[in-house]
């Protein structure tokens, strides 16, 4: 990465402010998945073993002003859990009750400070908002990839008045990220799949252009078959992208990248766990039925694409994984994925479903790199600075 990290700055005594992705679920007041909590520990544990002052912060969900059941309590909780330290939380991210507790921090004390989002002013990137929070601290830090493509006072606004660099997480997911980009070894594979094409249009533009290989599954691969000029019944289509998937298929050809699309399909009439589910080639969808999985013919050719892949990246699973009788494709790519990275490939995946599946199927420690920021992943990938990053010291 081209910018200063941690390792560029003195730290030691210093009160450093480090902006985490602390958006963790939370069901009855308790922390129900802990990872992006864990992430940012190797950040937060450099900077306690060499003497800083660590203050946190970060947002937790859509609050309208201050929400007591999104206070980040809990939080602060499970991060002194994985830490095995005390974490002090204070209930504002500004003001005398913050500046207190911070003026009392000594080299190496963790503080967490409140939702802040409770502060409308947050995303509003306002320059007084961000100003005091740069004015509990000297150095700030940004480790909170999941939010860098936002431009709001906490990943942005701060830069602007003390030193910023990158932490070890930001670090970690824009070089793996910027490799596939850049060096992939081959062939490059990338399978996509999820709800829409218009989330993904970015990102098939850029694959067009470097993979080797673009397996297509999900929802959205009902509008490239519509494209295509195939009956869909009631599946998932986005009509006013059917040009868009035309052209894709296209450039597809024109560029040498080999676009698979589903040969069969799971379709059923509802999407329910106990509805009738049937197999049909991809001509063969009725009115009135709809696509919900990739079928058994398609799972085995993309199984062979994606094993035979040195560089794989997924993101979007290939059917309704939540509902089991049409998981499968979606598990069956998962478990490919793994046996390519058993076999000496480099694996990323993306995107909140996605891993939410790798999880479901016990995965996700299994693949090389789990990406921890959904948008800001698909942002970098289709290229663009993420303008959290790009305030960082060079
Ligand atoms: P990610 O979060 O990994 O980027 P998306 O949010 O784009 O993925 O899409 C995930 C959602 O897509 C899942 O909730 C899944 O149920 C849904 N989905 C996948 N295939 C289909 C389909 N054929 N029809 C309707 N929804 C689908
Ligand atoms: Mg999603």
């Amino acid at each position: 990465m081209e910018k200063k990290t941690v390792r560029d700055v003195d730290v030691h005594g210093k009160r450093v402010l480090v902006r985490v992705d602390f958006n963790v679920p939370i069901s009855n007041g308790v922390v129900t998945d802990n990872s992006r909590v864990k992430a940012a520990l190797p950040t937060i544990e450099y900077l306690i073993n060499h003497g800083a002052k660590v203050i946190l912060m970060s947002h937790l969900g859509r609050p309208k002003g201050v929400e007591d059941k999104l206070r980040l309590d809990p939080v602060a909780q499970t991060l002194a859990d994985v830490l095995g330290k005390e974490v002090e939380k204070v209930d504002e991210t500004i003001g005398p009750e913050a500046k207190e507790a911070v003026d009392k921090m000594k080299s190496g004390d963790v503080l967490l400070l409140e939702n802040l989002r409770f502060d409308e002013r947050e995303k509003k990137n306002d320059p007084e908002f961000a100003k005091e929070l740069a004015g509990l601290a000297d150095v700030y830090v940004d480790d909170a990839f999941g939010a860098s493509h936002r431009a709001h006072a906490s990943i942005v606004g701060v830069a602007r008045y003390i030193p910023a660099v990158a932490g070890f997480l930001l670090e970690k997911e824009v070089d793996t990220l910027e490799s596939l980009l850049k060096n992939p070894k081959r062939p490059l594979v990338a399978v996509l799949g999820g709800s829409k094409v218009s989330d993904k249009i970015g990102v098939i533009d850029k694959f067009l252009d470097i993979v080797d290989s673009l397996l297509i599954g999900g929802g959205m691969c009902f509008t490239f078959l519509k494209a295509q000029g195939y009956n869909i019944g009631k599946s998932l289509l986005e009509e006013d992208k059917i040009d868009y998937c035309r052209d894709a298929i296209k450039k597809a050809q024109e560029k040498n990248v080999n676009m698979y699309l589903p040969s069969d399909i799971v379709i059923a009439q509802e999407i329910s766990p106990d509805t009738e589910a049937r197999v049909v080639s991809v001509g063969s969808i009725s009115d009135g039925w709809m696509g919900l999985d990739i079928g058994p013919d398609t799972i085995s050719v993309y199984r062979g694409v994606v094993r035979g892949g040195r560089t794989i990246f997924w993101n979007g699973p290939m059917g309704v994984f939540e509902i089991d009788q049409f998981s499968r494709g979606t598990e069956e790519i998962a478990k490919a994925i793994v046996e390519a990275t058993q076999a000496g490939a480099t694996s990323v995946v993306g995107g909140g479903d996605s891993i939410a599946a790798l999880k479901k199927y016990h995965l996700e420690e299994k693949v090389s790199f789990v990406s921890t920021g959904g948008g800001a992943s698909l942002e970098l990938l289709e290229g663009k600075q993420l303008p959290g990053v790009e305030v960082l010291l060079a």
